[in-house]
């Protein structure tokens, strides 16, 4: 066995295991904290809720570990099962080894199988898990128009976009890396200036605000902080979920803040207004330019990598493919690279939850913390958002802050 299919091998089984050990710890975790409301939310929220949040926290728990361990076995059956190669070759028959259009077929229907594997989990999260905890409103038919939607814009604009990157990376010699680095850092401005006006719309409808006795209010905090107010929308993700939720998006004139249906009709108005003013905190400290920075960085340094790699001949032998490509190349890659910058997840999670704390701390600046305590609780309640989490496993994957830090840190600046 080549040493390369041996490290590939052991980092897919550590980042394995390490996901399944994770999962263990939450499980437990959460499970030993079930029978009592922790002691800073007593009175708050009540012992059922808190029991029906942590059994809906186990429940998608346990569905994780399947798909993991999927996942797993999917990323082997393509690489040591042959797979790739498999499919290399049944292109081959229909496009000219090594040309474009083969490129191109080899990854579609790589990631048409990868959907087709997820699709059941997908399914089962959606209309077993969701549904038994009373979140789901979406309809089988709405499932299938979303996925049929999805996959038509991940074909135009993915497909030009694998052209152009396989172009670059067969033209632009030994600095390809660099080339389809700055088209890749192009392709993602153009995306976040796009997704807000062109591609969100396509999936929910976006409406101003309407409510005549927020509206002043609003508009004061918006103009206190520098935000047009054009750029306020409320979502009817009613439509699919009643998980009520908030966010800021978008670059440049695009930008805007949309509250969900289902946030706006069960927060009180200073409510609303304190998580509006945590997502003018997201705007104001430019977090979404900070986080296309780092993300940028991190795919200079894999493009790189993947540039030495793809010259080497054991990059694909030690991998169960016998035909090199560009296309192979960067299939190979997307299946390597997961199992290795699983070790920068916790780093990416630290630094999510660095900003929402700023984006509190600037909401406890311009409104009032304790309305933006009273909305967290509020939200972790509908939500069945654990109060519990297992501590590492929450350093390794949560965006945002436990519920106990940041109820804590608001309050300190509540006082
Ligand atoms: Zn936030």
């Amino acid at each position: 066995m080549h040493w390369f299919s041996l490290v590939f091998l052991a980092a897919l089984a550590l980042a394995t295991a390490a996901r399944l050990w994770l999962s263990r710890r939450h499980i437990r975790h959460i499970a030993a904290n079930r029978d009592a409301v922790p002691a800073e939310f007593a009175g708050r929220i009540s012992l059922a809720a808190h029991q029906k949040a942590a059994d809906y926290n186990v429940a998608k728990a346990r569905a994780g570990v399947i798909e993991t361990l999927m996942a797993a076995a999917l990323t082997v059956a393509f690489t040591f099962g042959g797979g790739l190669q498999f499919l290399s070759e049944l292109c081959q028959r229909a496009f000219q080894a090594g040309g474009y259009a083969h490129g191109i077929a080899l990854i579609v229907s790589v990631v048409v199988i990868s959907s087709a594997v997820d699709l059941p989990f997908s399914l089962v999260r959606t209309f077993v898990i969701e549904a038994r905890f009373g979140f789901n409103r979406m309809s089988l038919r709405l499932f299938v128009l979303d996925m049929v939607k999805g996959a038509a814009l991940g074909a135009l604009l993915g497909i030009p976009l694998v052209f152009v990157v396989l172009w670059l990376m067969a033209r632009t010699g030994d600095f390809w890396w660099l080339t389809v680095w700055l088209v890749w850092v192009a392709f993602s401005l153009l995306f976040a200036t796009i997704y807000p006006t062109f591609i969100a719309p396509l999936f929910n409808k976006f409406s101003p605000l309407e409510d005549s006795g927020l509206r002043s209010r609003i508009e004061a905090l918006l103009a206190k902080c520098g935000f047009r107010s054009r750029g306020l929308f409320v979502m009817d993700g009613s439509k699919r979920s009643s998980h009520g939720n908030a966010y800021f998006t978008g670059l440049g004139a695009a930008k805007r803040i949309v509250l969900f249906d289902t946030l706006v009709s069960r927060l009180a108005p200073p409510e609303l207004e304190a998580v509006l003013a945590h997502e003018l905190g997201h705007f104001s400290r430019h977090h979404v330019w900070k986080r296309m920075a780092a993300g940028s960085a991190v795919s200079l340094a894999l493009l790189w990598v993947l540039g030495w790699l793809m010259a080497k001949e054991w990059f694909y032998t030690a991998l169960g493919v016998s035909s090199p490509g560009t296309a192979m190349a960067l299939i190979l890659f997307s299946m390597l690279a997961p199992s290795f910058t699983f070790l920068l997840q916790p780093l990416a999670s630290l630094y999510s939850r660095l900003h929402e704390f700023e984006a509190d701390a600037y909401a406890a600046q311009y409104a009032d913390a304790g309305e933006l305590v009273r909305a967290l609780v509020k939200l972790y309640e509908d939500n069945a958002a654990t109060l519990t989490p297992d501590p590492l496993h929450s350093a390794f994957y949560d965006s945002h802050p436990p519920a106990p830090a940041r109820i804590a840190r608001l309050q300190s600046l509540h006082a």
